[in-house]
């Protein structure tokens, strides 16, 4: 059973980023520019990392910089993890026991930022969710339910969430602290890849790297090129047919992440119903109305809260929590598979063959 589930939720991915590389690194018939590669798991999802070299760059040199690039991002995941005894595990345990925690140096500015787009983007993005996020057995593929919880129960936790503090207060010595909050546990699962990526291509660029691409299970940060030529990026589909995943692709300029939320990622059904990971504050149940999200920024960390926030914000609501998020470019499919997209990111992209956009919105 554990194993099927497992299967059920790696499969998919690891077709999907299997595409993505292969488009993102088409070899041209000729002379290949060096790429190299490195691939692990972490945060929850295959990790795929590319760097071209530069006409004379040592090989050795990129493949260490990679090599510090996967630990970085290992401490990172073990910093931000909600459970655990990382940073944001140990904040995590003190809210847990009904107490006041001082916030950790090292996590107070993503979590300000968190709570920050919370407010922006009116509600939709919440870094509050997690044990909402654990009561639907979506904190852990190994949790994974069969069945929806109780709707009073959820309703209630969400509630419990809604009207504890949304932001950071100051502890009697003017550090940062937050609580006691019940229900209220942290979760930044929704922009802690964005935040990862940018982060590491940052790094990269920083150590004289500037061409490289930072993947995390298919939200990636690019920068650069490769010898010239502009990284090219699928954007999965969200309901693959005929075996291919790729919805569309879009060639990256400069440094720009892109960024796809889905109800793809970890779901189950339950009575011929699909109940996915990204929920819904104000009710704690599944957003419903869109199936994938993409958003394309230059900043990481907006781009992932972003996506998500979108797919909450749903049909109606996308495009003006886009607005008011300061995002330009998006795409979103909606439950019946028509693809919208804005007037800024249309002409970017080059779509699959029999797709195109149902409407292009200002
Ligand atoms: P993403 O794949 O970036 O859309 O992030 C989804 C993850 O963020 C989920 O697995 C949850 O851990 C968390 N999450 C779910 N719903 C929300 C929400 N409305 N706001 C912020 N984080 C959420
Ligand atoms: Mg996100």
């Amino acid at each position: 059973m554990a194993s099927n589930k497992t299967l059920r939720f790696a499969l998919p991915w690891l077709v999907a980023l299997a595409i993505l590389a292969w488009l993102a690194l088409r070899e041209p018939p000729q002379v290949a520019p060096p790429v190299l590669q490195r691939e692990f798991l972490a945060m929850g999802t295959l990790v795929s990392l590319s760097l071209h070299l530069a006409d004379g760059q040592d090989r050795s040199a990129g493949e260490a910089a990679l090599v510090k690039i996967e630990r970085e991002l290992r401490d990172f995941e073990a910093r931000w993890s909600p459970g655990g005894d990382g940073a944001l595990g140990r904040l995590n345990s003190e809210l847990a026991a009904g107490r006041a925690a001082p916030i950790d140096p090292v996590l107070a500015p993503l979590l300000v930022r968190a709570f920050g787009l919370r407010e922006v983007s009116a509600g939709v993005f919440d870094p509050r969710l997690g044990a909402l996020v654990r009561l639907w057995g979506f904190d852990d593929e190994s949790h994974f339910l069969s069945r929806p919880p109780p709707t009073d129960v959820v309703t209630r936790l969400a509630a419990q969430i809604a009207s504890a503090p949304a932001q950071l207060a100051d502890c009697p010595d003017a550090a940062p602290c937050y609580g006691p909050a019940p229900g209220v546990q942290f979760d930044l699962g929704a922009i802690a890849k964005g935040e990862a990526a940018a982060l590491a291509i940052a790094q990269l660029r920083q150590e004289g790297f500037p061409d490289a691409i930072v993947n995390l299970g298919g939200n990636l940060v690019a920068s650069g090129a490769r010898g010239g030529r502009p990284w090219n990026i699928g954007i999965r589909h969200p309901r693959p047919e005929g075996g291919i995943g790729v919805l569309a692709t879009l060639h990256t300029s400069g440094t720009e992440a892109v960024m796809t939320s889905g109800d793809y990622e970890r779901y189950f059904e339950f009575e011929g119903r699909r109940y996915h990971h990204i929920l819904d504050p104000a009710s704690g149940q599944p957003a419903q109305g869109l199936v994938s999200a993409t958003v394309v920024h230059a900043d990481g960390a907006l781009a992932d809260a972003a996506s998500t926030a979108l797919l909450v914000a749903g049909p109606q609501g996308w495009r003006e929590t886009a607005r008011a998020l300061g995002i330009s470019q998006a795409l979103v499919v909606d439950e019946s598979g028509r693809i919208n997209v804005t007037a800024a990111l249309a002409p970017r992209l080059e779509f699959a063959p029999g797709l195109a956009p149902a409407t292009v919105v200002p």
